[in-house]
């Protein structure tokens, strides 16, 4: 028998979809390419515990309040308190106070015509305009988030320093695991290893990324803007070890983290987790990136290649989500109502949020528009 709602992806967004859609008693099956669901959300396993791409998890938003709902929060915890370092013309100390006050101080309001860094330069010295342009770096992944609309980097920025960031224990495979075996308990059947190849029949979201919608549907128009990154990920040997949990880089874009001090799981014992971004510019080479990165740890972790037992590094293109540019803002985006019974929910889709949060806005968007199954099979909480 043919199932009711065919959802494409297994990653955050195909599996709240499929929660979505099991509650309101449609009949579910996600296929799945990878031999298991997480997309982006993945995290390696043993003995260096990588998030492949989430690493925050944002407890004041509307995905957390759809989480607690259903019971579905994944154990998190907060960064320690260790210092933050800032990299600035050349040299490092600590998160500059007045930055923090410069950012306290905008207007509360940036319009989405303009761009960031022409809003700030009406409000900032170019310096400070330089500096709070790095920080929306963070959680953007652009190269120049001077580029993108104020109202979008503004909104951002002030979500991102609004204290909701924490870290979920385990990596994002603990909480992929809760919303899978939740899925599957609603009835879901959940296919890995199954590329799809061809459009389904019937009520459909595809939960991949952008890229892969557009393959898949041949709609040309089912593009936006992304950014372009590189990760380094590295296993290090805690010994000598610096003090400190997080650095940002002002001068090159660049943002460490040592996710081991906040959920020591990650890595073995004696041993440290560190994942580095770095912005990429359009003309630049991974290497490049890479050397800049190395660069700022030989200023912020003197001897590390020594203390290296593990690394692995990418490029990312458009994998990070959707960046706004002035005049536009995420309604402008590809709409999630492709006519019929066609949905596309993805991170880059006409749905609000911050990061992976907007693929599954997406999601509760496509399920809402599919509208109830004709054949209801069984009654859920509906919220
Ligand atoms: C470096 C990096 C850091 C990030 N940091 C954060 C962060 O701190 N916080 C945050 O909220 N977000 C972060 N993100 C963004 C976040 O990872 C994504 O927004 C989110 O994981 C996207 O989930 P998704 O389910 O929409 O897509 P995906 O995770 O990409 O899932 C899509 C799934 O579809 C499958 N698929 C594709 N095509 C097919 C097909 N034809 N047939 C079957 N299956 C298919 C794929 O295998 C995949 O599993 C980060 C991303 C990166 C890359």
């Amino acid at each position: 028998m043919k199932p009711d709602l065919q959802i494409v992806g297994a990653g955050l967004t195909g599996l709240t979809a499929a929660i979505e859609a099991a509650e309101r008693g449609w009949r579910v099956t996600v296929a799945e390419a990878h031999s298991s669901p997480g997309g982006r959300a993945r995290t390696l396993a043993e003995p260096f515990r990588a998030n492949l791409g989430t690493h925050a998890i944002y407890v004041d938003g509307s995905w957390w309040e759809w989480l607690e709902r259903r019971d579905l929060t994944p154990p998190i915890v907060e960064a320690p308190r260790l210092p933050g370092l800032v990299r600035a013309g050349g040299r490092l100390g600590p998160w500059p106070a007045e930055l923090s006050q410069a950012i306290a101080a905008l207007p509360a309001e940036a319009p989405a015509e303009e761009s960031l860094r022409a809003w700030l330069l009406r409000h900032v010295d170019a310096k400070t305009a330089e500096a709070i342009i790095a920080v929306v770096f963070i959680f953007t992944f652009d190269h120049d988030p001077g580029r993108l609309s104020a109202a979008f980097a503004h909104q951002r920025l002030r979500r991102a320093l609004a204290g909701g960031v924490r870290y979920v224990v385990g990596g994002w495979s603990t909480l992929v695991d809760l919303l899978a075996e939740r899925a599957v308990g609603l009835g879901a059947r959940i296919r890995t290893q199954t590329r799809v190849l061809a459009l389904p029949e019937g009520p459909t979201i595809l939960a991949t990324s952008l890229a892969s919608a557009r393959q898949l549907t041949g709609d040309s128009s089912l593009t936006w803007p992304s950014a372009r990154t590189v990760s380094v990920d590295m296993g290090l040997r805690a010994e000598d070890s610096p003090d400190w949990f997080r650095v940002l880089d002002l001068d090159d874009r660049i943002y460490a983290a040592r996710y081991s001090l906040a959920d020591p799981t990650l890595a073995p014992a004696g041993h440290e987790l560190l994942q580095i971004s770095a912005a990429c510019a359009p003309d630049e080479r991974k290497a490049d990136a890479e050397r800049r990165v190395h660069r700022l740890l030989d200023q912020c972790w003197p001897g590390w290649p020594a203390a290296v037992q593990w690394q692995r590094s990418a490029l990312r293109t458009h994998c990070t989500g959707a960046v706004d540019l002035p005049g536009t803002t995420w309604h402008d985006r590809p709409a999630i109502s492709r006519g019929g019974t066609l949905t596309v929910a993805t991170d880059q889709s006409a749905a609000p949020g911050l990061l992976a949060e907007v693929g599954i806005a997406a999601a509760q968007l496509a399920v809402r528009q599919l509208g109830e199954p004709s054949r209801p099979t069984q009654a859920y909480e509906r919220v």
